[in-house]
This record gives C-alpha cells, sequence and structure tokens, in this order.
C-alpha cells in the first residue's frame, strides 16, 4: 500500500478544502471521490451565519457564534479557526484568479433570482454588488430562458432600494419553442455568447447602470464575468440562481484545479464502503473500484461524505440512522424529526456525528470512538444550515480545523 499521511473522503466542498489545506501544510494527501456533491444546488457563497435564533438577520456573524446553543459545531470549531479558514478561501481564491469578497464579522447583500437580497459573508466578485448610490439597476432578462423572470425580479428590487431598477429582455440564439435553461445559457455565454450580450446591451450602457444578469456568466472560472465587465461601461453582477447553479459548478472547477496543482491525488469514482479498525485506530479504509477492493491507509482519515444529502448518513423507516464508512454513532432525537413549520429548526437536520473539539467522532458519553479520524461539513451534528444560513461556513472551518496538524 501507497504511503499516504491524509485520506479525505467525499470530494464536496468540505473535502476539497480539508484536501487543500492538508496537501498546503505538506502532507502526502489522497482525495476519494465520486459525484459533484452539493455544489450544483448551492450558489457557491459562504454563508458563516446568517440568521440568529429569532429568525433575525445577525449583524457579526462571528460575533453571533458566541450565541448559538452548546451543541453547535461552531463550538467545537472555535472562532479562531472559523476566522482563519476564511483569511485561507479568500486567498486561495485571489491566487486561483476568481477571487472573493468580504469577511466573517460583517454581511454583503447578493440579489437573489427573484429580486430579494441574501445576506452572506464570502462572496464570488461576480455576486458582489457595487455601492447602489447614484446608479440605475438594469436586470437582464434572456429570451426564453426559464427559471428567471426579470420584470418580476426588478419589480421586487424596486421595493427594496431607492435606485431606479429597470429590466430589459435581449435574445442571444433564436430559440422559438423552446426553453432555455440556465446551464445551456451559461454554456452559450462562455463559447463566445458574451459578445451578444454586450451588442444587446450596448444602447442602454453607461456608468452609472449596473446590469444584473442572472447566473448565466459561464460555468468555468470567471472569464465570462470579466470579459463582460471589460466590454461594458455598467457595472456585471448577477443574481444567485435555482439550481443547477453555475456558480457552485465553477467553485468545484476551481477547487479541483487548486487541490491538484497543490499535489493533491484525487482518486475519481472512489466508493468508500467500509474500513478496518483496530481498537481506536483506522488501520485502512476499503474503496470499491469495479469488481475490485482497494485499501487506502492513512495516519488521518477525514470524513467528508455529506450527511443524508449525499450518502454519508443512510436511514430506513426513521429507525436508526448509520454512518456507512466506519459505522460511527449518529446523534439522533426520533421524537424531533421533522416540525410542523416549514421555517423551524428541523430535528433530521440536526442530527450528524457528534465529535470532540479536535473533531474526532465521539460516542454518547463523549468518548472519543477513534482517535485519527475527524468529522467535517454535513456529516457533523447540531445544526440546521437552512434555517440559520451557516452551510458553507461549517463546511470550510471544520474542514480547516480538521486539516489543521
Ligand atoms: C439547495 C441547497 C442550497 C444551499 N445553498 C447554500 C448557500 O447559499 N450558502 C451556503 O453557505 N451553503 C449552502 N448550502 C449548504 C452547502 O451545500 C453544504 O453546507 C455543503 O455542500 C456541505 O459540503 P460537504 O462537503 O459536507 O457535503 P457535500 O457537498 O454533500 O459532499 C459530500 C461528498 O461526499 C461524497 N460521498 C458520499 N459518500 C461517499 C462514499 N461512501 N465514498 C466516497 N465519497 C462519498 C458525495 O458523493 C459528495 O461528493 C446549500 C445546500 C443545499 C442543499
Amino acid at each position: 500500500m501507497k504511503e499516504r499521511e491524509v485520506v479525505v473522503i467525499g470530494g464536496g466542498f468540505s473535502g476539497l478544502m480539508a484536501a487543500i489545506r492538508s496537501a498546503r501544510a505538506g502532507k502526502r494527501t489522497a482525495l476519494l471521490q465520486y459525484g459533484s456533491g452539493a455544489f450544483p444546488l448551492n450558489s457557491g457563497l459562504i454563508d458563516i451565519l446568517g440568521y440568529d435564533r429569532e429568525k433575525n438577520e445577525v449583524k457579526n456573524p462571528l460575533e453571533a457564534i458566541k450565541n448559538l446553543p452548546k451543541k453547535h459545531p461552531y463550538h467545537r470549531i472555535g472562532e479562531a479557526a472559523v476566522r482563519s479558514s476564511a483569511d485561507f478561501f479568500l486567498k486561495l481564491m485571489e491566487e486561483q484568479g476568481f477571487p472573493y469578497e468580504g469577511s466573517v464579522t460583517a454581511h454583503r447583500h447578493v440579489a437573489t433570482a427573484i429580486g430579494t437580497w441574501k445576506p452572506s459573508s464570502l462572496v464570488p466578485a461576480s455576486m458582489d454588488l457595487p455601492d447602489l448610490k447614484g446608479k440605475r439597476i438594469i436586470v437582464v432578462d434572456v429570451k426564453g430562458l426559464k427559471d428567471f423572470d426579470g420584470k418580476m425580479a426588478a419589480a421586487n428590487l424596486t421595493e427594496r432600494v431607492d435606485s431606479v431598477v429597470e429590466s430589459t429582455r435581449i435574445e442571444l440564439e433564436p430559440v422559438e419553442g423552446r426553453d432555455i435553461t440556465l446551464l445551456s445559457c451559461a454554456r452559450f455565454m462562455e463559447n463566445g455568447g458574451w459578445q451578444k450580450a454586450v451588442e444587446a446591451l450596448r444602447p442602454l450602457d453607461a456608468e452609472d447602470v449596473i446590469f444584473l444578469f442572472p447566473q448565466v456568466l459561464g460555468i468555468q472560472g470567471n472569464n465570462v464575468y470579466r470579459a463582460l465587465s471589460k466590454a461594458l461601461k455598467g457595472s456585471v453582477v448577477e443574481t444567485t440562481g435555482m439550481p443547477p447553479s453555475a456558480n457552485g459548478m465553477r467553485l468545484r472547477d476551481v477547487l479541483l484545479r487548486a487541490a491538484w496543482s497543490a499535489g493533491v491525488e484525487i482518486v475519481e469514482n472512489a466508493h468508500v464502503i467500509g474500513a478496518e479498525t483496530e481498537g481506536k485506530t483506522c488501520k485502512y479504509i476499503r474503496v470499491q473500484a469495479g469488481v475490485h477492493e482497494q485499501h487506502y491507509s492513512a495516519e488521518r482519515f477525514i470524513l467528508a461524505t455529506g450527511g443524508f444529502y449525499s450518502g454519508g448518513l443512510y436511514m430506513e423507516d426513521l429507525q436508526k440512522p448509520r454512518e456507512v464508512v466506519f459505522d460511527l454513532p449518529v446523534s439522533f432525537d426520533k421524537s424531533h424529526w421533522t416540525d410542523k413549520d416549514f421555517f423551524a429548526e428541523q430535528g433530521f437536520m440536526l442530527t450528524g456525528i457528534a465529535t470532540d473539539e479536535s473533531l474526532r467522532p465521539v460516542d454518547a458519553m463523549g468518548t472519543v470512538v477513534l482517535d485519527n479520524v475527524r468529522i467535517v461539513g454535513r456529516n457533523l451534528d447540531g445544526y440546521d444550515f437552512c434555517r440559520e444560513h451557516s452551510g458553507n461556513g461549517v463546511a470550510l472551518s471544520s474542514a480547516y480545523k480538521a486539516a489543521t496538524f
């Protein structure tokens, strides 16, 4: 078996960040992955903490972490790791030519596809709104594009800003009788279609204009955003989008390339099916590779398999939830599985693996179960990211901490 120091299981946001950090810390690191995790579902925004327990938007996310319930993973991760992980991420994205803006102590507000505001902490340059003072917003609709209604977005924005908000509809390609998806439009823009957009918008172009596009500015890197920003006098900004999210896919693409260049050994189509343990140590994990089984040993294993959504946790008939690789204990409250109030905290979202402060898995008594395993991202128990808007924040900071040596 090849000598590896760290093996990361799962290539979603937390797995990729853990692998990059580990390799950059000089550890021989392998990332075992299949599928693309939740990248195509989320807009690639890094929410640290959007809302408090009373559903009010928090002013300072880092400060607001102090008021979270004791079981929340941020208390185990610690404020220092939340702050350092954000710095690490911002620097990494800058280096990769895919810059993000923001901080963990204040919110930025991005425009959603329906013309409302979403608070977030770290925001890609293409979604970062400039100061609205003295600006006009022109929402850019694309003929035939489904899942986006420029007029509705403009009407909703008008209620929220002092600026003048208009909408315009441009035609990128003849589409009689069929719908264009956000992704096919993003691909078209990437393959030169952005020039058609520039031609169509030229008559409206001026320095005081913000062109607000649906999330269609390409699916790889930010070339389309940069090309449009260069060609137009007005500012170019994207909204969040309905899944599949072009920006989530761009973020994955950028992180995969960053992992390659950091020297991470990326193993594709690697379905981890179990582990061999001895006492409190995992010796190796078992990977299904076609009809064969391969074993990966390491000093540390980082479990980033994404909870129920991505198959890291599994449950039948509301009985005992299972963690599929190490068969770890799963913290679960059957009496509080769902709440009738759709927007209340949901018990199934809190279900996950309890850990100590080093993110090692613990049992119901708080005793460490495996010394050389770390739990990250959606596998962690004790937080409902949908309600509080903390998903990628917990994923990033737990990954950073798990890959600290
Ligand atoms: C609709 C939606 C919108 C969201 N929007 C936002 C947002 O705007 N801002 C925000 O901060 N967060 C958002 N989130 C939350 C965010 O997506 C998650 O916090 C994040 O994806 C967690 O990353 P992860 O790596 O833990 O899990 P995942 O992204 O689920 O990745 C887990 C990976 O592990 C792999 N895996 C599973 N089992 C195995 C196995 N046995 N062997 C090998 N690999 C395995 C899976 O294939 C997958 O690739 C959103 C989530 C959803 C669902």
